[in-house]
Formats: C-alpha cells, sequence, structure tokens
C-alpha cells in the first residue's frame, strides 16, 4: 500500500469561504469540548475523595467512563441534539475533530510530552474529510460534501492507478489561501531502496547550507535575507496599527473604530501573506537541493541531530531560518522517489573524528572552521571533515551490519 499526499491551490467563492470559516469554528469548538471533557475526567482522578475540596472541586461519579475517542463520538450524537450548529458541518468531519484531538492525546501519551491544548479563536486551521466514495475531482474543481463544488487548481495530475483516500482542506495567511490537501492510496507494492554505488554523506551547518563529503557546498539562499528584511520592515508597520478596541469604542466612534481594526487586519494579511511566500520559497529551495544532492549520488547519509532541540540553543535563529528539520524530512522523501538510498546515522562526535586516520582529535569550538589532524595532518573544512565521517558511519552501518533497512536503527 503506497500513500502519498498532494496538494493544490483551491479557489473557494465568497460564499464558500464564509461557510469553511464557520465550519473551522464549529471544529475548534468541538476540540475544545473533547478536551474540557478530557481534562475534567482526568483532574477528577487526581482529587481524592475524601480531601477537602476548598480549592478544587472535579469530584465526578465514578460511573462517568474515561472520555474515549469511542465514547466521545457517541456523545457527538447527542450534543448535535442540544448543539443545531454542529449539524451544519458534515458528520464525517465532525468525527474527525475528535479522533485529531484523541491522536494528539495518545501522541502525547507515548512520548510524555506535547498534552493537546485549546484552540484559540482563528488556531483551528484546517478540516478533514476522511473518506469519499466516489472520485470528487472533475478535472477544475473538487467536490466537497455539503459545500459543493469548489474552484481546484489541478497543476498536475492524480498518477494512474491511485484513488483518492481522504481530503484535507487547509486555510493558510490569514485566510486568503486556501488548500486541498488529498491524500491517494495505490495498491502497489514499493520494495525498499537497496543500498548501491556512490556514497555521500551531509554535514548541515551554518556558515553553509550544507556540505558533503565530497567537497560540495551549498551557501545559504541569499533571498531569505531580502524576504527576512522585508518581513521585518512590514511587521513594524503592522506593529504600529492600532487594533481595534472592541468593547471600549461607543457607538459614535464605530465609524474610527471600523477604519482602525480594516488597516490592522490589512496589515496583518500582508504579514501573512509575506510568511507564506518565505515558507514556499524555502521548501522550493529545499526541494532543489534534495534533488541537486541525488544526481550526484546513490546513497545519502545524514546526522540524526534532533533540530528542535538545537533551535533553541546556542545555534539559534539562524538554525530555525533554514529549518533544516523540514529539509531532512524532503531529502529522504525525494531520495524515496528517485530509488536512492536514504539513512540517518547517529550525530555523535562526528566534528571530533579525524575523517583519514578516525584520530579522536577532541572538542572543537564553533568558530574553530578548519579540522586540522594532529596525528595524521590531515586538514580540510570542519564540515566537510563532518561529512566525511557522517559517509564513513553509513557505509560502516551497511557493510558491516549488512542490513538495508537501517533507516530506523542507526
Ligand atoms: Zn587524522
Amino acid at each position: 500500500m503506497l500513500t502519498l499526499n498532494y496538494t493544490y491551490r483551491i479557489e473557494p467563492t465568497a460564499d464558500q469561504k464564509q461557510q469553511m470559516l464557520s465550519w473551522l469554528e464549529t471544529c475548534r469548538r468541538l476540540y475544545n469540548r473533547c478536551l474540557r471533557d478530557l481534562k475534567d475526567w482526568l483532574n477528577s482522578r487526581k482529587c481524592s475523595v475524601d480531601y477537602c475540596s476548598i480549592n478544587k472541586e472535579y469530584i465526578m461519579s465514578p460511573d462517568i467512563p474515561f472520555p474515549s475517542y469511542i465514547e466521545q463520538k457517541k456523545q457527538l450524537t447527542q450534543w448535535k441534539k442540544t448543539n443545531p450548529y454542529l449539524k451544519e458541518v458534515y458528520s464525517q468531519v465532525n468525527q474527525d475533530v475528535v479522533k485529531r484531538m484523541h491522536n494528539t492525546w495518545s501522541a502525547f501519551k507515548r512520548r510524555g510530552f506535547g498534552f493537546p491544548r485549546f484552540k484559540k479563536y482563528g488556531q483551528y486551521r484546517s478540516f478533514y474529510y476522511p473518506q469519499f466514495k466516489k472520485n470528487p475531482l472533475t478535472g477544475y474543481q473538487i467536490k466537497l460534501p455539503m459545500i459543493g463544488n469548489v474552484k481546484i487548481n489541478q497543476h498536475r495530475p492524480i498518477p494512474e492507478g491511485f484513488k483518492i483516500k481522504a481530503v484535507r482542506i487547509v486555510s493558510r495567511a490569514r485566510n486568503t489561501k486556501w488548500y486541498a490537501v488529498i491524500t491517494i492510496q495505490s495498491n502497489v507494492s514499493v520494495p525498499d531502496v537497496i543500498p548501491y554505488g556512490r556514497a555521500i554523506g551531509i554535514d548541515i551547518g551554518l556558515e553553509n547550507f550544507l556540505s558533503t563529503s565530497d567537497g560540495f557546498k551549498v551557501r545559504p539562499a541569499r533571498f531569505f535575507l531580502d524576504l527576512q528584511s522585508e518581513l521585518k520592515s512590514l511587521q513594524r508597520k503592522a506593529s504600529r496599527k492600532k487594533r481595534s478596541a472592541r468593547s471600549e469604542v461607543s457607538s459614535e466612534l464605530g465609524r474610527t473604530k471600523q477604519k482602525r481594526s480594516k488597516n490592522y487586519e490589512k496589515a496583518q494579511i500582508k504579514v501573512a501573506k509575506l510568511h507564506h511566500k518565505i515558507a514556499n520559497t524555502r521548501k522550493n529551495f529545499h526541494l532543489q537541493v534534495a534533488h541537486e544532492l541525488c544526481d550526484h549520488a546513490d546513497m545519502i547519509f545524514v546526522e540524526d541531530l534532533v533540530f528542535s532541540v538545537s533551535a533553541k540553543g546556542f545555534l539559534g535563529k539562524n538554525m530555525h531560518r533554514s529549518s533544516f528539520g523540514q529539509f531532512r524530512t524532503l531529502l529522504s522523501w525525494v531520495c524515496w522517489k528517485r530509488g536512492k538510498y536514504f539513512a540517518e546515522v547517529d550525530h555523535k562526535y562526528t566534528s571530533q573524528i579525524c575523517p583519514h586516520c578516525g584520530a579522536h582529535t577532541g572538542k572543537k569550538e564553533l568558530k574553530y572552521r578548519v579540522h586540522n589532524c594532529p596525528e595524521c595532518g590531515y586538514s580540510t573544512s570542519r564540515d566537510i571533515a563532518s561529512a566525511q565521517v557522517i559517509k564513513q558511519r553509513g557505509l560502516e552501518y551497511i557493510y558491516i551490519k549488512g542490513s538495508p533497512n537501517l533507516a530506523e536503527k542507526l
């Protein structure tokens, strides 16, 4: 079974947009309701019955079952009777909201962090149709249950042999851009990529976006800096625009209030659109680099650095800006698509080992950009040296341990 996601721009009419926005708001309220019940239940089990409930009162009948996915799905039918607005949303979309909350909850239980959070107004930005009996695409339109035909820009066709399984509708850039993420499935089985041919190791760094073991370097793209400074100036302008003081403004001032808030909203939309553009540009840049690497190699090894951790630490904003985590995911996907072998290797000490003689050269501070081995005299740029170590590690795993499916284990 092969599952892929294809993303297309859609252009809903003003009415459709209104409807989708109201769906998002309903979904958000439903999500929060489910989470509230879950939290209340958990808290009620934390309070001892024989304690004074002066600070907290969460005592709940012990008969009330845990609000599991199945349980809350059942309750949804009840809630619909008392909250008619829930009925305005397609029922499978509603059910998926309950599921989404429970997915977050199970992920939290598995990993021990990331407890589901309440979504604030406007924070719920996508809804999901989990199944389609018929193909909803007609070439230039997509037929969404209860919303109707929405114009779609199908810039590439759904590949032969694939069926549409699900569709997620996503709102971006302050509801000015809408997308349909179409999940397609096919029964073909895809063989695992077997390691073969030319190998490279990749070191992801600061000064260079990345360096490979054979000395190829990719500079961080200049246009990010330009876009970034454009973003800064837009944000500065936007922050000068006054937000509307909704409750304080009296009715005589109604006009001024509206004018102000409109300008504010306009400025915010500009900022959101630029954010959107930066994200798209970055993704294109990442894809382009990934393809370029695949042109030059058959096996690609990267280090398994946890990027979200280092983004917070000393590497800071730069690291974050290039969002290497996304790059790694894209690279593994491009490799898979092009039949190239991709694996992650242990990142420890990659910058402290000499790729030439294997000697430990000790910790280098970030300011030292050159690797000089005191043992064998090998000298090269620091990033290239660690890329070479990464490549050697990858090859070592493959030739010694011999398993082609190392990706998870490395
Ligand atoms: Zn050496």
